[in-house]
């Protein structure tokens, strides 16, 4: 394993809290380890040629609920991070306490080689080899890098075919047209919003003064930049796989959405400075927003960091090392596992929509969203205060309380004869 081995850190992260939380050595050592890995070959005739792919899901723990999370198209999709990404999906819902597990899944894939056609036909043969290992009650996937609705829907539909009836709970993030949440777009930004406004709150600080700096301008990263402009923050810096650019007067994102939309990439944007993905994670600004990637602050680059908070949309952002280093220098850190937990609270929220048979108004989502993450939020922040630790591990030890309570009695298979 190297240091920036999502899951050594996942792992750290996991035995630092646990010291604290006062769960039993015995959940500690269940939660280190996933129940399942799958790992399958995805094999497709691409123009007549045929092409491997290597795919996985892991699903990690279901003491809460079906298993759930994302799908993850990308080159570096690899084994070990798969683990850590659904163990993280694990503490998440644990945190917000949502009746969901843990898991993720993921194709070894740059997606950038393929047509949208050749996606559709590789997310189709994913879901044929998923089928018999996911479902409603059992393991309910979800979009994440590199995947959207459309490729939900696929696997929906799919599903559907081979158990020959419609079942729309096995995936979320799906179309709205096709079984999908009002809201669930943009809920991982929105929750960001949410949690991002309190937390403000609790520190003293007043938003509008607030500069945001954000690294991404994707699903997440767009959302969390449209909304808090239009909250009033001052967003300085905006980066994306093309570089970054930067105006200490501010961004307007309303018309950055448009450059985007035209020529695919944030860079060139009027009125702006260009500046490098690194510079940018280094500026002088209030709240530094990791919105792309795992391992983006390390210990190369913690000590120049010269935000008050960093705010992790992103899922594993800064590495065990660098955390260290940001709590010796005072900055606060508000963790993955619940700054995105958005995503998939609203997921839940479309999974029990489609359950129920109803649909609920984009204006309930958010309101139903407010209630679940503001309250975990500020018992993070109480712990944070009462025990005197990060909020990291104090977001930790509120997961592990609540998954301790959950964990089924008859769970370990006991012997009962005499040795
Ligand atoms: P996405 O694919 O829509 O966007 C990723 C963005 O990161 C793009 O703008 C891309 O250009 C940029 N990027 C890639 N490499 C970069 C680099 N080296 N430097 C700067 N920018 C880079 O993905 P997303 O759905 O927005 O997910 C982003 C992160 O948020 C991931 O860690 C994901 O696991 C996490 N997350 C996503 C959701 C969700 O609802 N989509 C929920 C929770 C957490």
């Amino acid at each position: 394993m190297n240091n920036n081995d999502p899951l050594k850190n996942a792992l750290a992260q996991l035995n630092q809290a646990a010291k604290k939380s006062g769960i039993k050595p015995e959940t500690l050592e269940l939660l280190r380890i996933p129940d399942k890995v799958l790992k399958f070959k995805i094999a497709v005739r691409i123009n007549k040629k045929l092409e491997i792919f290597q795919g996985f899901r892991v699903q990690h723990n279901n003491w809460k609920g079906p298993y759930k999370g994302g799908l993850r198209y990308f080159p570096a999709v690899n084994l070990n991070e798969v683990k850590a990404l659904a163990f993280w999906m694990t503490i998440k819902c644990a945190c917000v306490d949502i009746p969901m597990g843990g898991g993720k899944g993921g194709i070894t894939i740059d997606p950038g080689k393929y047509t949208d056609k050749q996606i559709k036909n590789i997310t189709l043969a994913f879901a044929r080899i998923l089928a018999d290992n996911i479902g409603p009650h059992k393991d309910v996937p979800a979009p994440d890098v590199n995947t959207n609705s459309k490729l939900m829907d696929i696997i929906a539909q799919e599903y559907s075919k081979i158990q020959g009836q419609k079942q729309l709970a096995v995936v979320t993030g799906k179309s709205v047209n096709k079984g999908g949440s009002l809201g669930r777009e943009s809920a991982t930004g929105m929750g960001g919003l949410l949690v991002l406004n309190r937390l403000l709150e609790l520190l003293g600080k007043e938003k509008k003064q607030t500069k945001l700096t954000i690294q991404g301008f994707g699903n997440v990263g767009s959302h969390m930049a449209d909304l808090a402009y239009n909250h009033g923050y001052k967003i300085i810096a905006i980066s994306d796989v093309s570089g970054g650019i930067y105006n200490q007067k501010g961004i307007n994102i309303t018309k950055l959405k448009k450059h985007v939309k035209s020529t695919g990439f944030v860079k060139g944007f009027a009125g702006t400075k260009p500046i490098t993905n690194q510079k940018l994670l280094t500026l002088k600004t209030d709240v530094l927003i990791p919105a792309a990637l795992e391992n983006q602050i390390t210990k190369q680059n913690a000590r120049n960091i010269k935000a008050d908070l960093i705010f992790e949309l992103a899922n594993g952002p800064t590495t065990m090392e660098a955390d260290k280093i940001l709590h010796q220098r005072k900055i606060k850190c508000l963790p993955d596992v619940l700054a995105n937990a958005g995503g998939v609270i609203v997921s839940y929220f479309e999974w029990k929509q489609n359950l129920m048979g109803k649909y609920w108004t984009e204006k309930k989502v958010f309101s139903e969203l407010e209630k679940l993450i503001v309250p975990a939020l500020e018992k993070i922040y109480q712990i944070h205060l009462r025990e005197k630790v990060t909020l990291r591990q104090a977001a930790y030890i509120l997961a592990l309380k609540n998954l301790e309570k959950n964990k089924p009695k008859d769970f370990i298979r006991t012997l009962k004869h005499k040795n």
